[in-house]
């Protein structure tokens, strides 16, 4: 089968087909495979035994909801019981050619940080784009378009929801939560509501690029989340506006510590060689960005010269200290 390279999609059908049809398919394969896991897997027979819910109780695709949460966890938990690939596997061994590994990271983000990603692409001239890949699925599960706006899931292989990182319970698109995942084809080890630990929002907007399958944005790890004054804070939103506001390098590291036994933050910048405007004045304007994007404004914004902060120097630069996890007992 030869592919035309001017085309771009890579399975126009598929890609662009109508999402009541997509959610036909998605719904079909979603009852094929909670049974199958039901039927196959030792994990998913306990746990829904347990959570009173089965196979046939999936009606529609929001009866998923019903069925109860999986984690990193779980995974952890149940590997190695039984045999090898563990209690959520629903294949025997002898039936798996491939087993992958991974670095133990849950969510693998690329330049997911808007502001981020274009400041790759000024700086090397060149098209950005991002991918959302989770190894405990598999490679890619969602990959931006020509038109950058958030990144398509390959919904033919993936329900997604978003869920309250809190309660967990189920939101609607638009609102921001824990991105939950359930596999819909694989056959070895299914996924069924898998909690991400990643933090974004799912967008069922038509894209201007044609495809039909929704798209996710993504803000955060649910880990590097820290809470001052009941406001979810997230470092990604930090440096988002880091990275936005001009007449600053870009270069940042946040402090998160313990005042008053309350939670607060604290952001240090470096000021541009060039930018004429006195420091307060620039940790004035990066204090007010803040509060507008964020909702709390940081307990005090340090500003350094240009090169002032050591955030280049290593390949991976710490630029979150949270002080409260650092032990000063003997
Ligand atoms: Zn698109």
């Amino acid at each position: 089968m030869s592919r035309d390279v001017n085309n771009k999609y890579w399975d126009e059908e598929l890609e662009t087909l109508p999402r009541e049809e997509l959610e036909k398919r998605q719904l079909a394969d979603l009852k094929e495979i909670v049974q199958f896991a039901y039927d196959h897997a030792p994990y998913y027979k306990r746990s829904f035994d347990a959570a009173g819910v089965k196979p046939s109780d999936i009606k529609t695709l929001k009866d998923i909801q019903k069925f109860p949460f999986i984690d990193k966890k779980t995974q952890r938990d149940t590997q190695g019981i039984g045999s090898f690939l563990g209690e959520l596997a629903a294949v025997p061994e002898e039936d798996v050619v491939f087993v992958s590994t991974s670095s133990g990271s849950t969510g693998e983000l690329g330049g997911s940080i808007e502001a981020t990603r274009k400041a790759i692409e000024d700086l090397w001239g060149a098209e950005v784009y991002d991918f959302y890949g989770l190894s405990d699925i598999f490679g890619a599960c969602a990959a931006m378009c020509e038109a950058k706006d958030g990144l398509h899931i390959a919904e033919n292989h993936i329900l997604v929801e978003t869920v309250d990182i809190h309660t967990g319970e189920v939101l609607e698109p638009g609102q921001v939560g824990e991105l939950v995942f359930t596999t819909l084809r694989k056959h070895a080890r299914p996924l069924i509501r898998f909690r991400t630990g990643d933090i974004g929002w799912i967008d069922n907007t038509p894209c201007s690029c044609g495809r039909t399958h929704g798209r996710i944005h993504i803000s955060g790890r649910k880990d590097d989340m820290f809470i001052v004054s009941a406001v979810n804070v997230f470092p990604s939103d930090i440096e988002a506006v880091i990275r936005e506001l001009s007449g600053i390098t870009g270069e940042y590291l946040i402090r998160v510590f313990e005042r008053d036994f309350t939670c607060k933050y604290s952001v240090e910048i470096e000021k541009n060689a060039d930018n004429p405007a006195a420091d307060e004045a620039v940790a004035a304007e990066v204090s007010a960005a803040l509060k507008a994007r964020i909702g709390v404004k940081p307990y005090s914004v340090v500003v350094h010269p240009d090169g002032g902060l050591n955030t280049r120097s290593e390949h991976k630069a710490k630029r979150i200290i949270d002080e409260r996890k650092l032990d000063y007992s003997i």
